[in-house]
């Protein structure tokens, strides 16, 4: 059938239809929009557990979005496929100028926007992206002399003065970086099509989740009282809005706005996230070894019984497992545990940061390359903003600050107290010793 030229708004790490920069633009750009959006089968296939929840929560996300765009006489069109093929079809199928979406760093993504843009621009057509899964993003934060920030601190500190700089310029733009693109004043931008068919999760090749998805809705109250409680894994004091950052089903601007007011430690928070993401965007190496290259001198044990006994929880140190049982059961992961476990397989255990990278990647439903990265290597201690080698977490002391009463631990090892429950995997004392000593040979060389 004729029609004019559209453009098309590829979703990808931003599945909703309010706040959204790249759509903005799109709407507005004065052609009908298409949306669309790709199952890519590279990340897909290499999945191995066919009820991974993450893939029924995108599957969700974009069923909603296709719901609420019939309201609009309008659809989303599915694709399941390689990006790039896909994308060159589409361009066949439909009148297309210009293409729009949001920046995506992972080093997959930026090969593949790289392919997809060359592709289409050998055809005469456009590709537009924009900024919108970070508030600073790529070099917008760096030093005086144009480095990129390696220390958190500093960062954060650039980070608040370009916000409230920008702020104080011009009342027009107060809250410039926040400020949120009201897409709905340009949703009969749309283009008018009846729906296309919606596929299910078994035609994806995936099965329904059982695992629950915390909720997107957090109460004030827990923001207030952020920066008292987020350090116990025992309250529920953490927004767990992980999984929704993630898959930009929230818009981290009016996340932001709402911390700046409610809580500087939550906006600390989030500004980790801006911190992490342009670690990978301006040290891509990082995604395949240590931040500190003279870190990859460790001899890691890599003992793979020790392994499983940490994956499965059952490492004898109960604030280890209870971790670890969360993140089994749930997807989820207390921060403060996060960094006690990560310590643990690292230091105590001498394994390589990397397995456990590769075992979070498989299990968080909030993961995420550069803040696992991050994590990860600060726990090991060959990040940017690392804990020096020598501090050893002690899971006892741990433990005895951040959850005294032992309500955490009861509620995942239920028998941590009892006969069934194995004893330490190693000794505390020995591990540290062995861990320093490993540590300072590697580093001496
Ligand atoms: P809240 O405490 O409510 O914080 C709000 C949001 O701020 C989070 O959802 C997240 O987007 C961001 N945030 C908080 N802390 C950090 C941080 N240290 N670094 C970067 N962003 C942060 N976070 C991930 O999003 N994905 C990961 O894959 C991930 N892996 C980690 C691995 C290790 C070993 C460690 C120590 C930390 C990891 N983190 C990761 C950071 C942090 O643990 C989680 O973001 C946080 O626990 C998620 O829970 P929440 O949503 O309740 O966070």
């Amino acid at each position: 059938f004729l029609m004019g030229k559209v453009n098309l708004f590829w979703f990808r790490r931003d599945l909703r239809l309010n706040d959204n920069a790249g759509l903005y633009h799109a709407l507005k750009s004065g052609n009908p929009v298409l949306p669309v959006f790709i199952f890519d089968t590279n990340i897909l296939d290499k999945i191995s557990d066919r009820t991974d929840a993450r893939v029924s929560y995108i599957h969700n996300c974009i069923q909603q979005i296709h719901s609420e765009l019939q309201k609009y006489s309008t659809t989303i069109l599915i694709r399941i496929g390689d990006p790039v093929k896909e994308m060159s079809k589409l361009v066949e199928e439909f009148p297309v100028e210009t293409i729009y979406t949001n920046h995506d760093f992972e080093s997959y993504a930026i090969i593949r926007d790289a392919n997809v843009g060359r592709m289409v621009s050998q055809k005469g057509i456009g590709f537009k992206t924009f900024k919108d899964h970070v508030i600073f993003e790529k070099s917008e934060v760096v030093k005086d002399d144009g480095t990129p920030y390696t220390v958190f601190t500093p960062y954060s500190k650039k980070w608040k003065a370009k916000l409230l700089n920008k702020q104080s310029e011009n009342e027009e733009q107060s809250s410039f970086y926040f400020k949120s693109y009201p897409t709905e004043k340009y949703f009969h931008n749309f283009l008018k099509i009846s729906p296309y068919a919606f596929p299910s999760l078994d035609q994806i090749g995936f099965q329904p989740s059982k695992v629950v998805i915390p909720s997107i809705d957090v109460p004030t109250s827990l923001i207030k009282n952020y920066n008292e409680q987020r350090d116990f894994p025992g309250i529920n004091g953490t927004s767990k809005l992980g999984i929704h950052f993630r898959f930009g089903k929230i818009s981290i601007r009016e996340k932001a706005r709402k911390a700046f007011i409610l809580n500087e430690t939550y906006l600390n928070e989030l500004i980790w996230r801006d911190f992490y993401s342009q670690i990978l965007f301006h040290f891509p190496y990082v995604e395949n070894g240590p931040f500190r290259k003279e870190y990859s001198q460790i001899k890691w044990l890599n003992n793979t019984e020790d392994f499983e006994k940490w994956c499965n929880g059952r490492t004898g140190y109960p604030i280890v497992d209870a971790g670890m049982a969360e993140l089994n059961q749930t997807g989820f992961m207390h921060n403060r545990v996060r960094m006690i476990v990560a310590s643990f397989l690292t230091k105590h255990l001498l394994i390589d940061w990397r397995w456990g990278e590769h075992y979070f990647a498989e299990k968080l439903l909030d993961f995420d390359l550069a803040s696992n990265n991050g994590g990860w290597q600060w726990a090991a201690g060959c990040g940017t903003d690392a804990a020096p080698y020598f501090r050893i977490f002690n899971p006892a002391s741990q433990t005895e600050k951040f959850d005294k009463n032992l309500v955490y631990i009861r509620k995942w090892v239920p028998d941590f107290d009892s006969s069934s429950y194995p004893k330490p995997i190693v000794d505390h004392a020995f591990a540290r010793q062995r861990c320093l000593e490993t540590y300072k040979k590697a580093l001496s060389k």
